[in-house]
């Protein structure tokens, strides 16, 4: 269960993944890491996967005003890693501004970008994941992150969400709390929202849903 990226840690590893399906129900977590259970990739998963490649083909192809930034490198499909929470994940885009030689690497900015199928505004579980990103990044690539983007593909604008203290601070809880839930194998009470519940995958595993 321990990512290669984060070699010799004798602890779960956790994904952003799962920090947003946290936010959705922490039970699929506890399904995730505490059952022996193959999960399909399910056709939305693969229709979700088609439409990043095609966004991304685009954004090579577009300018920055987008962003509303004049200049700016693009970094496609990041892998990071953060040793501190115990977490990876990979970033559609990372947009890096400042200096480019290594030695001024503290001056540098990065900007993790999201690429998403909705037209909503960022809910809690999309700023925690680009909060976690912007960790991350200053984790392993040093310099600073103070701000994020999430892109709809629907809309094809672009919001800017600001990785705050407390954000940060939000994250720290949420991993230490699935950490928690998975290494206590403490199943949760199922998401106090029944909406969720509809198409989730692990369904028949909640005999509590109704
Ligand atoms: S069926 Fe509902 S309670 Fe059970 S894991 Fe899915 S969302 Fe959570």
């Amino acid at each position: 269960m321990t990512s290669p990226l984060i070699e010799g840690l004798e602890r779960v590893i956790f994904t952003v993944t799962d920090l947003k399906q946290y936010a959705y129900c922490p039970r699929i977590v506890f399904y995730t890491y505490c059952l022996p259970l193959i999960r399909p990739t399910t056709g939305k998963m693969e229709e979700g996967r088609l439409a990043h490649e095609e966004a991304r083909d685009r954004e090579r192809r577009r300018t920055l005003r987008i962003y509303g930034l004049e200049e700016a490198r693009r970094h496609f499909d990041v892998s990071v890693a953060s040793a501190e929470l115990g977490l990876t994940g990979r970033i559609d885009l990372v947009l890096e501004i400042g200096a480019p030689h290594p030695a001024n690497s503290s001056e540098r900015e990065w900007i993790p970008v999201d690429y998403k199928q909705t037209e909503r505004r960022a809910g809690p579980h999309v700023r925690w994941q680009l909060a976690a990103y912007g960790m991350m990044l200053e984790e392993t690539w040093g310099g600073v992150v103070r701000r994020g983007f999430v892109y709809s593909l629907l809309t094809r604008r672009v919001e800017e969400v600001p990785l705050t203290r407390s954000l940060r601070q939000q994250v720290r809880e949420v991993v230490a709390a699935m950490r928690e839930m998975v290494e206590r194998e403490r199943m949760p009470d199922p998401s106090s929202s029944r909406r969720p519940c509809v198409n989730c995958e692990f369904r028949r595993f909640c005999n509590d849903v109704g």
